[in-house]
Parts: C-alpha cells; sequence; structure tokens
C-alpha cells in the first residue's frame, strides 16, 4: 500500500521525510522538552496501568504537540493497542462511546481522558474489503474507520506529522514516526502520506489544517496546501452535522479572525458559506471588515474566558448575505419588512444545509436580526421596552458592529450608547428630542451624531454577547 501511497510523487523537491518509518524516531528524555508532570495526572496513570496490564500504551496527537511548543494543552489523550472493551475492563470508570468509531472515555470528577485503540488506514488495495468495518464512497472518502491496527499504523493513519508524536511517560521518550519534531521545530503543518489522497479521504483535514495553522501561528508546508484549493468543493459532501462541530472549533478556538482570512485564501470559506462568499464578492471592504471585526472581538473575549455564543458569530457571517435577498424579494413586490423577514428565514435554510445550525441557535441569529429593525423605533415606550428585551445586548452589540464595517445609521449607536448611560429624566428628554425631530417609526431621520469623535464602542466586551 505504501507503494501505492508514494506512487504519485515523482516532485525531485519532494524530501523523503513524508514517509512514515517502520522504526521511529526515539528522542530520550534529554533528547526533548517534555517532563511527565506537565500531563494529566489521570492520563498519565491511565498509561501506567494499560502498560502493567501488558498493553502498549501512549500519549499522544495535540498534547504532545503543544506541550512541545509551550502551549497549555486542551485534552490529553491515550492511545493503546487495548481493544476498547478490553480498556473498559481495567477501569471502573470506564465509557465505550462511539460515533464515527469506538473510543473509552475515562471519568475522574470533571476531567475525561479519551483512550482510543491504535487504528490503521483503510485497506483501500483490498476489492473485498469488510464493508462492517470500513468503507469509502465513490470519491475515496472514508465512511466509516473502526479498523483496529498496529502502533505503526496508527501513526500513519493521523493527519499531520505534529499530530503523530507519542510519549511515553514511563520511559520518558517520544517515538516520532513522522519527523513531527523536525516540523515543529519548523513551524510546519505537513499531512502524513500523499497529501492529495488524505484530503480525499477525508476532506475535513483541509478545515484542520488551517485551524492548527492559525492557532499555532505555523504555515502550511507547500504540498499540502497546493492540493487544498482544487479539493476545497469535496466539503460540500460531508454531512452537515460533522461541519457545524468544525466550524465551531475554527471560530471558538480563540483564534478566529486569521482562521478567516485563511478560509478565504485557500478558497475553503465558499463551500462553508456560500451566500456569505458572494457577498465577499459583491461587497468586499464592507463584508470583510464585518466578519473579521466580529471575529476579531470573538478572539478577544475567548483569551478573556468571556462567554461567546455561536448565534452572534453566524448572524455575523450571514448577515452581509441578506440585503441581496431582501432586495430581490422587494422588487418582486414584497414590503421592506415582510421582505426582510423572508429572506432572513432563506437565508438561514439554506446555510443549515451546509452546516447543521440547531434551532438553539438559528433562534437567536433571527432575534439578532429583528433587533436591527427594531433598534431604530423608539418613540413613547419602544426604547425602554427594548432596553428591557433579553436580546437588547446582542442586537446593540451587532448595530455597533454593522457601523464600525462603514454602514450608515445616522448616528444610531451613540444614540443607543448615550440613552444606556442617560439617567431617567435625561432619558425622557433624549425621546422628547426624538419627536421633535419627527421620528417616523422607520429609523433615525435627523439627528446628528452625537460629538464628531465616536465613541470606543467595539472593544472586547461589545460583542459576542454571550447571554
Ligand atoms: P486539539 O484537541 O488541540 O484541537 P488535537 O490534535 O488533539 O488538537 P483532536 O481533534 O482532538 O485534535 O484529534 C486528536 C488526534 O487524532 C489528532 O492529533 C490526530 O492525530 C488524530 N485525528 C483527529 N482527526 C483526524 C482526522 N480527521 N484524520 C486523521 N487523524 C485525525
Ligand atoms: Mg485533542
Amino acid at each position: 500500500m505504501l507503494k501505492k501511497l508514494f506512487q504519485s510523487f515523482r516532485s525531485p523537491l519532494r524530501k523523503p521525510q513524508q514517509h512514515v518509518r517502520t522504526t521511529p524516531e526515539v528522542l530520550s528524555s534529554s533528547q526533548h522538552s517534555l517532563q511527565r508532570n506537565q500531563f494529566s495526572r489521570y492520563a498519565v496513570n491511565i498509561v501506567e496501568r494499560l502498560q502493567t496490564a501488558g498493553y502498549q500504551a501512549y500519549l499522544v496527537g495535540g498534547c504532545v504537540r503543544d506541550l512541545m511548543l509551550n502551549i497549555e494543552p486542551k485534552d490529553f489523550d491515550v492511545a493503546t493497542s487495548a481493544t476498547p472493551e478490553q480498556v473498559r475492563a481495567e477501569f471502573r470508570n470506564a465509557r465505550i462511546i462511539g460515533r464515527r468509531f469506538k473510543l473509552v472515555h475515562i471519568h475522574f470528577g470533571r476531567e475525561i481522558i479519551e483512550v482510543a485503540t491504535f487504528r490503521a488506514n483503510h485497506p483501500i488495495d483490498d476489492e473485498d474489503e469488510d464493508s462492517n468495518q470500513s468503507s469509502r464512497n465513490e470519491s475515496g472518502r472514508i465512511l466509516r474507520d473502526n479498523v483496529y491496527g498496529t502502533l505503526e499504523e496508527d501513526a500513519q493513519r493521523r493527519d499531520f506529522t505534529i499530530n503523530a508524536l507519542y510519549y511515553d511517560p514511563v520511559t520518558e521518550r517520544v517515538l516520532d514516526f513522522a519527523n513531527g519534531v523536525h516540523d515543529i521545530r519548523n513551524r510546519l503543518i505537513r499531512l502524513i502520506g500523499d497529501p492529495q489522497q488524505r484530503y480525499k479521504e477525508d476532506p475535513v483535514r483541509m478545515l484542520r489544517a488551517v485551524r492548527f495553522a492559525a492557532k499555532l501561528d505555523f504555515g502550511i508546508e507547500k504540498h499540502s496546501a497546493t492540493p487544498i484549493r482544487p479539493l476545497a468543493p469535496m466539503l460540500r459532501d460531508i454531512p452537515s452535522a460533522r461541519l457545524f462541530e468544525e466550524v465551531l472549533k475554527l471560530f471558538l478556538s480563540g483564534y478566529a479572525e486569521p482562521t478567516f482570512e485563511m478560509l478565504v485564501d485557500l478558497e475553503l470559506f465558499e463551500p462553508l458559506f456560500p451566500a456569505s462568499n458572494k457577498a465577499l464578492e459583491y461587497n468586499p471592504t464592507y463584508t470583510h471588515t464585518l466578519i473579521s471585526d466580529a471575529l476579531a472581538n470573538t478572539d478577544s473575549r475567548v483569551k478573556q474566558n468571556k462567554p461567546v455564543t455561536p448565534a452572534f458569530l453566524f448572524a455575523a457571517l450571514l448577515w452581509p448575505a441578506l440585503p441581496a435577498r431582501v432586495l430581490r424579494l422587494q422588487e418582486r413586490g414584497m414590503p421592506p419588512i415582510p421582505a426582510m423577514q423572508e429572506a432572513a428565514h432563506e437565508l438561514i435554510t439554506e446555510q443549515c444545509q451546509r452546516i447543521a445550525i440547531p434551532k438553539r441557535f438559528t433562534m437567536p441569529i433571527r432575534e439578532i436580526w429583528d433587533m436591527q429593525e427594531r433598534l431604530p423605533r423608539r418613540s413613547g415606550k419602544r426604547a425602554d421596552l427594548l432596553l428591557d428585551n433579553p436580546r437588547f445586548r446582542a442586537g446593540y452589540d451587532f448595530l455597533l458592529l454593522r457601523e464600525s464595517a462603514g454602514e450608515e445609521t445616522e448616528g444610531l449607536g451613540d444614540w443607543w450608547t448615550e440613552y444606556q448611560e442617560a439617567n431617567d429624566s435625561g432619558r425622557r428628554d433624549m425621546i422628547r428630542d426624538l419627536g421633535s425631530k419627527s421620528e417616523t417609526g422607520q429609523g433615525p431621520r435627523k439627528r446628528r451624531r452625537s460629538g464628531s469623535t465616536k465613541r470606543k464602542r467595539t472593544g472586547a466586551d461589545s460583542s459576542a454577547s454571550g447571554e
């Protein structure tokens, strides 16, 4: 199979380090910076117990990679030769879970350690592969993969070289099958094996390449980057529920802004958000500013451990695609407000075919957008009613975002900022002032911007409100 894997490699530039070795490079404790007390003690205990029971077991993946880069790992994964049933037999607090493949979760209070049995890549040369264990579709995409394998095979089926490092906390050695340490030193994301084939097997790897490049501030190695643009449309065939999970990881991990830039550059944004991508083509400056401001604010909230809601994020990602639709419906004779409602409905329905946004988020997206129509209408008791609305904060933050992207609202954001800060009599004056300026209920008419300099309004606190 390896032979087939490398048949397409003709370029003299290609280095042999694409190979997964059958014997790894072994780094002793003096040759790497990892220390066993940097790892979760539960994960270390699990590895020790599995080894004592006679199995192979290692810490693997993101935790080894991140600690080598002095980044605090998100979680600790264990890989072992024991089957899920064998692992469960060793630990009372273990549960077998299985979505795409069977895994064991071992619970220690709130911490969960994921233990995965070594797996192999698909036997693609086999005509009569066992369809219960593995299957691919015509384009080469893996549909199920529950084929257990050896440690070497497990290293080979992993996505990137930097994700295929195994740490043994007992001997304190690192096993490197794919020159991952070299790529960590050179800050490179490099697929293991033939990039085109590996992306075809699982197109989500293209998104993962971008996610790790943005998070780690790594480059994507040339041969791993080149196939992405031509293969990007393959993301259209990925189940929408899986894409929802991936998109959350892309945009809620604290690196959404650089991730967005890279997705656009590598043409991965189009298959994820087709309507927004069109808006990006027709109205590049506004669309780009609105989305990247929203993402930058989200990043800064994530880094401050403040809550963020996917609803605000999706509301911003999709908003630039709305006007063209509203206009089209209006041209067919629909009045503005129903046209807006209908356009919002259509857009969200279409988007959900690509990315399955759950209802608990689509409802607040609609509410944030509805709020944009209501914020200009402030006369009488309306302003106070809006202030009491649980979506007010998100709606107001969204208004500021639109303004900072260049939308003209005749100072509406400033008005609301002032209104929130004013005392009762100040508020009454502001409403009276509106009346004398003939607020029609359709939007702000003659109000001047308060002050010549804009207030600072798009700071970290003012968007992606985590309610
Ligand atoms: P983080 O958890 O910090 O996002 P990670 O590398 O741990 O990063 P996970 O999604 O938790 O990423 O996956 C754990 C490991 O499983 C990865 O390091 C990689 O080796 C392997 N892996 C995950 N997804 C894939 C995939 N689609 N194809 C091949 N290997 C994968
Ligand atoms: Mg992980």
